[in-house]
């Protein structure tokens, strides 16, 4: 063995070494309808305005530590119920991370529970903290498994469970009131997190609820909404937990640029709402005209991707990439998922370019 492995082997946790990297496809080049990003930018005008903040930034400063124009918009303008404060993240993965390294034991293995298929960081988080993992799986129509979700929490006691809501990568909402049950099961030992990643999407919220629940968290991200370059996510629970969550964030986890750019797009928050109503309207569009091509199911979706099964999906993503078109093949993350694909909706141009690409390669 070179010194270097042996460096690395002696240094390096042997689970962070037998996982394989985060995978990002390389995109340039291809309609991409991977990631839920929204197509649109700002508009012209918009960005020569914030050309001119982000020019006067003081990038020599360290940023102010308590954020508070920042967290005053979100509460503001983003529902956060009075008397309730939100704390930032590098994007929400890093709130998730914050909340597993928060609630990790050191003289036993606290538990993350969630349904799964779900969002993979939830157990890469749990993993990398030393958490142990529990995943759930949904019922074959993509449905939560209530009944088997109270069977492990009781079982379990996790110290977290969280819910994507609408869940990624299937696109639908769970029950509201299988929800309610969740986070009145956890009580007294449990955080149910509430990850609303989608929520300009589905127009669905728990954050209204959180006065009900002193368990409850309700996470966010500006990332699906039209801000994903800028990394910022926010969630809410009652001040005292928050709090204590807040001491493990990194204390300048949000740089100046992201700041300064994020309350720009929150004082205009309404073209990023404008946007959002268009890729809603083009959901139920691309929804219709998946529905009507043979051979395709297609999952009912409240967030800006939409879930289908076809007959043979490593082929037709693979012929969609000879056509230039980069979707998430999903079918190989759970046996719930076999043949299935998962595609973000884009621009009204950018949706039908991919439905003929589509139908060449599902023909083909
Ligand atoms: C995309 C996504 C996130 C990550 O958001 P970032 O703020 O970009 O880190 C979190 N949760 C779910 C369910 C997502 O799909």
């Amino acid at each position: 063995m070179s010194p270097i492995d042996m460096l690395v082997n002696s240094t390096i946790r042997p689970d962070v070494r037998a996982v394989a990297s985060y995978h990002v496809a390389d995109a340039s080049g291809f309609i991409k309808l991977d990631a839920m990003e929204n197509p649109y930018h700002l508009p012209h005008h918009l960005r020569q305005v914030l050309a001119q903040r982000l020019a006067d930034v003081a990038l020599n400063r360290y940023p102010v530590a308590s954020y508070a124009s920042i967290k005053q918009r979100i509460n503001d303008k983003l529902g956060v119920p009075a008397g309730y404060d939100v704390i930032l993240g590098n994007g929400s993965d890093e709130l998730i991370s914050i909340l597993c390294m928060a609630c990790a034991m050191q003289d036993r293995r606290a538990v993350v529970v969630a349904p799964t298929p779900s969002f993979v960081m939830y157990q890469r988080s749990a993993q990398f903290a030393g958490m142990d993992y529990v995943g759930v799986p949904l019922k074959a129509d993509m449905t939560l498994d209530l009944p088997a979700m109270l069977v492990a929490i009781a079982e379990h006691k996790p110290a977290l469970v969280f819910l994507s809501y609408p869940n990624n990568p299937t696109g639908n909402l769970f029950a509201e009131a299988d929800i309610v049950a969740i986070i009145k099961a956890l009580d007294g030992f449990g955080l149910a997190i509430v990850d609303e990643a989608y929520e300009p999407f589905a127009q669905q919220t728990f954050m209204q609820r959180l006065p009900e629940f002193h368990n409850l968290v309700v996470m966010r991200t500006v990332s699906k909404l039209g801000l994903a370059g800028i990394r910022l996510g926010y969630m809410s629970a009652a001040p005292q937990l928050l709090a204590e969550l807040d001491k493990v964030r990194p204390p300048y986890n949000i740089n100046v640029l992201t700041q300064v750019a994020a309350e720009f797009a929150l004082d205009h928050v309404e073209v990023l709402n404008q946007q959002a109503a268009a890729l809603r309207a083009a959901r139920a569009d691309l929804t219709a005209a998946l529905a009507r091509m043979p051979g395709v199911e297609v999952f009912p979706s409240a967030a800006n991707f939409i879930l289908i099964r076809v007959p043979n999906s490593d082929d037709v993503h693979a012929k969609l990439l000879s056509h230039k078109v980069l979707i998430k093949n999903v079918s190989k993350m759970h046996s719930v998922l076999a043949n299935c694909l998962r595609i973000t909706v884009s621009t009204p141009e950018e949706n039908s370019a991919f439905l003929d690409a589509f139908a060449a390669s599902l023909a083909a």
